[in-house]
């Protein structure tokens, strides 16, 4: 049994705008990238930030 079901709504299966199904290689862009853009009909599917490891520092320098 290898019910791993690590569906924590992270990644897409399929496009949020009009349903047509990601093949796998695009859920793994769109994991690395955070953004992918459907190629049906061109909406960008966009994953809120994870890891906030880079915080915005530009404020902060321009004191
Ligand atoms: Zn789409």
């Amino acid at each position: 049994m290898k019910d791993n079901i690590e569906k924590k709504g992270e990644v897409f299966e399929v496009c949020p705008h009009c349903n047509a199904r990601l093949t796998s290689w695009e859920q793994v862009l769109l994991k690395v990238d955070r953004a992918l853009i459907c190629k049906k009909c061109w909406y960008k599917i966009i994953l809120p930030p994870e890891n906030p490891l880079e915080p915005l520092v530009d404020e902060e320098l321009k004191k």
